[in-house]
Formats: C-alpha cells, sequence, structure tokens
C-alpha cells in the first residue's frame, strides 16, 4: 500500500492533489510521501524486529534533509558512502554513533573526518582502506572500529550494472582472501576489525540470492572465530527491491527467516542497509507536456522533465510508471508512445514504447516509484536548473529543496584572468 491515490479523478499524495502543489512550485518537480516511506520502514524493521537487527538507511538513495530527518526520527541509522552524506546526517538530525561508513574508495582525509566525529563502524574494501585506516587512527589517537565488506561471489540476478556480489565486480574482498585482512588487521595498531559487511546487489526482487550468500557469510564468520578472530557484528547490506512494474514485491517475512536461519545464532549484532526499499515507492516526478509529436512509427509526448532530472531509463533501461494526473484511468489510444525530455541525445526518455492516453499540450504526468536514485543522480546538463523536491505529510506540503536559479548555477564558475573585461 501506497499513499498515492486517485480521488475524484485526479491523482492525490496523502490528501494533497497534485495540481496544487505543480501551481505552486511550477513543473517539473519531485514529489515524496512521508506516510510511504514510515510505512515501508516499519515494514522492514518490524520484519527484523525480532532479531534485533538494526535499520541504516541507505541515503544515497534519496539524501535530502527532509527524506533523512523522516527516517531518522523513526529510528534509522544511516548508511554513507562519503563524508558529504556524513555531514548530511549530522545536519538532518542522526547522530554519529548512528552512522556505518561503506565506499569503495574512502580518502585518509575522510576517514579522519569521521573518525574525530564518531561515526560508529568503517567498512572496508581493501588491504589498502585497511593500512590507511590504521594509520589515521593512530595519528589522531582513536581506536577505529571497522568492518569488512566480503565479496560472496553470488549473482544477485539484478540489472548489470547494480550488481555487486560477483567476483569480477569492484566491491568487497574475496572470501578466500579474508582471513589474511584479518590476520593482518590484528597485527596493526588503531584497528579493530570485528565485523563482516555483506551487500550483493540492488533491487533485488528474488530473495534467494540472500541465502547464499549469507551462508558463505556464516561460514566465515564460524572460520575467522576458529582462527581465533573476534567477530561480534554482521553488517547484512541492503538491495531488496521494489515493484516499478510487473516485478513481485520481495517478501518480507522470508527474507527475515533467511535472516534468522543463516546468521540468526551466531551471537552477533545484524544491522541491514535498505536504501531504495524505504523511498523508491515513496515518490514521483511530475512533469508537464509541453509538446505532442506524431512521428512516423509512434507518438511523442515531448515533456518539461528530462534525462538529467531522472537519468535511470536511460541509465539502467529502467521502467517507471507513467499516469495522467487528471483521469489516470483514461484509456489508452492505439499505438505505443515515448515519453521525451527536451534533452539533444537519442538517450533523453523517461519511458519508451508505452500505451498512453490521448495527452494535450499542458497535462500533468506523474512518473511512478521516482524516491530512490532520482533527485540524487540528477544534473544540470543542457544548462537545465536542479528542480524542487516537495515532501508531502497529510493535507500538507512543503518545499524541501527548491528550484535552482541559472545563476546560481553559473556562480560556480570563473572568468580566467585573459578573458576577464578590464
Ligand atoms: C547502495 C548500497 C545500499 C543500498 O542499496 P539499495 O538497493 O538501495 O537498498 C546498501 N549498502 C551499500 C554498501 C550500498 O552501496
Amino acid at each position: 500500500m501506497d499513499h498515492f491515490t486517485t480521488r475524484s479523478g485526479v491523482l492525490h499524495v496523502e490528501d494533497v492533489a497534485i495540481p496544487a502543489i505543480a501551481d505552486a512550485v511550477g513543473t517539473p518537480f519531485y514529489c515524496y510521501s512521508s506516510a510511504t516511506m514510515l510505512d515501508r520502514y516499519n515494514a522492514y524493521a518490524g520484519a527484523l524486529e525480532a532479531l534485533g537487527a538494526k535499520v541504516y538507511y541507505a541515503m544515497k538513495a534519496n539524501s535530502n534533509l527532509a527524506v533523512i530527518k523522516t527516517l531518522g526520527d523513526a529510528g534509522a541509522g544511516a548508511d554513507v558512502v562519503s563524508i558529504g552524506e556524513v555531514q548530511r546526517c549530522l545536519a538532518a538530525g542522526i547522530p554519529a554513533a548512528r552512522i556505518l561508513f561503506a565506499g569503495v574508495g574512502k580518502t585518509r582525509e575522510e576517514m579522519a573526518e569521521a573518525l574525530r566525529l564518531g561515526v560508529y563502524q568503517i567498512n572496508l574494501e581493501s588491504e589498502g582502506e585497511l593500512r590507511a585506516l590504521s594509520e589515521v587512527a593512530t595519528s589522531i589517537g582513536i581506536e577505529a572500529r571497522a568492518g569488512l565488506r566480503v565479496n560472496p561471489d553470488v549473482d544477485a540476478r539484478t540489472h548489470a550494472k547494480i550488481t555487486t556480489g560477483r567476483k569480477e565486480n569492484k566491491f568487497g574482498i574475496d572470501l578466500d582472501a579474508t582471513r589474511a585482512i584479518f590476520d593482518l588487521a590484528a597485527s596493526l595498531p588503531g584497528v579493530s576489525l570485528r565485523s563482516l559487511s555483506v551487500h550483493i546487489g540492488s533491487q533485488l526482487t528474488d530473495i534467494e540470492p540472500y541465502r547464499e550468500a549469507y551462508e558463505r557469510v556464516r561460514d566465515m564468520t564460524l572460520e575467522l572465530r576458529a582462527a581465533g578472530h573476534e567477530i561480534d557484528h554482521l553488517d547484512l547490506g541492503g538491495g531488496l527491491g521494489i515493484a516499478y512494474g510487473a516485478e513481485t514485491p520481495p517478501d518480507l517475512k522470508g527474507y527475515a527467516e533467511i535472516v534468522r536461519d543463516k546468521v540468526g545464532n551466531l551471537g552477533c549484532a545484524l544491522s541491514v542497509e535498505p536504501g531504495r526499499f524505504l523511498v523508491g515507492d515513496a515518490g514521483i516526478l511530475v512533469t508537464r507536456v509541453i509538446y505532442v509529436k506524431q512521428g512516423g512509427e509512434k507518438r511523442f509526448v515531448i515533456a518539461d522533465a528530462a534525462m538529467n532530472d531522472l537519468i535511470r531509463p536511460t541509465l539502467y533501461e529502467a521502467f517507471h510508471g507513467v499516469v495522467p494526473v487528471v483521469n489516470p484511468d483514461a484509456p489508452a489510444l492505439d499505438g505505443v508512445c515515448d515519453l521525451v525530455g527536451p534533452i539533444c541525445e537519442s538517450g533523453d526518455y523517461l519511458a519508451q514504447n508505452r500505451a498512453l492516453p490521448a495527452l494535450g499540450e499542458g497535462d500533468l504526468l506523474a512518473v511512478r516509484s521516482a524516491g530512490a536514485y532520482g533527485a540524487v543522480m540528477s544534473s544540470t546538463y543542457n544548462s537545465r536548473p536542479l528542480i524542487p523536491e516537495v515532501l508531502v505529510k497529510g493535507a500538507d506540503f512543503d518545499v524541501v529543496r527548491r528550484r535552482q536559479t541559472v545563476e546560481e548555477a553559473m556562480a560556480l564558475d570563473a572568468m580566467p584572468r585573459w578573458l576577464a573585461d578590464g
């Protein structure tokens, strides 16, 4: 259940009619439902509650401060991948002690800052990172709590660009090299390596790959303990998918059972890092039709949102449902239709080969399930300013990121001395 419903023929987000938001902020814009996020968070946390697993929101999915605060106030910690994300968490009220710092290439400067701020744990992904963390922590006189991300070589059966747990992916340490890293860590000052972490990919709707991955984590935990290493925490990653189209959403109860069966009785504290699952279905991208053009083969609906606003269709061949905001259930016209933006790239589309109802200039469309990896991946390509983000709560809504102006985007540019006037 999400909170996007049709009332009197008009799409609403919770109790707010979308045209009212469009009138207030203009188009295009992202719009998020607080209640949908909180429902997802409560379902996820609830399914794992009996196992004592702590939820760290993978905030790279949507790092708007209001989104982070909504989930943080509900009890979530945060999984971050840069010091910028740490700063966003702190600004949104998630304390450092509830932050897990992951990522394949943390710099020494980022590690030092994270340690000074007191993040809960740093997840390492290479021997180089381990040595760097040891040096950094020693130089500032702190013992750093660390985890090691392992690569279980499991096929997550998801899109190639979002699978992360195969040997050929850049993430983590191969299982057969893990023991040596723990041995090395035991000999280094400043680092307390006591945790294993695994994240096999994103948008998994089939939960079976987790069974294999967690089985390998379990075996590795036992092997490390037998070798004298203390393991007190397992970080089980994120990756549970959502239904963008006809997919069956993943079975949370089944997932929790896999966690319990495979790693529930090891005496380890557990954490999970969902991103997309919490926020994906909570957001839409609202765009206005500029023109409709009948091509030789298909109808092109040219809208004011483009690939710079939502790159998932172009980058991942991702499917997003598209519905008119007024009369969303109107019957589709014969023939197929592409929803495209104004950008000068053939890859600039939000949807391809869809059956859509009759549409005219000025009509509003909602691009569904755009709450995750949407606004955060946007750019200003073609000098298109970043678009607003709006958060809805019940009958109330507020702008949580205002529209950028072209002047603001240009303000970072500067003329070199030899081109400056006078
Ligand atoms: C991206 C990421 C996540 C979240 O992935 P989702 O598919 O959005 O749940 C979790 N953990 C790590 C380490 C990640 O890089």
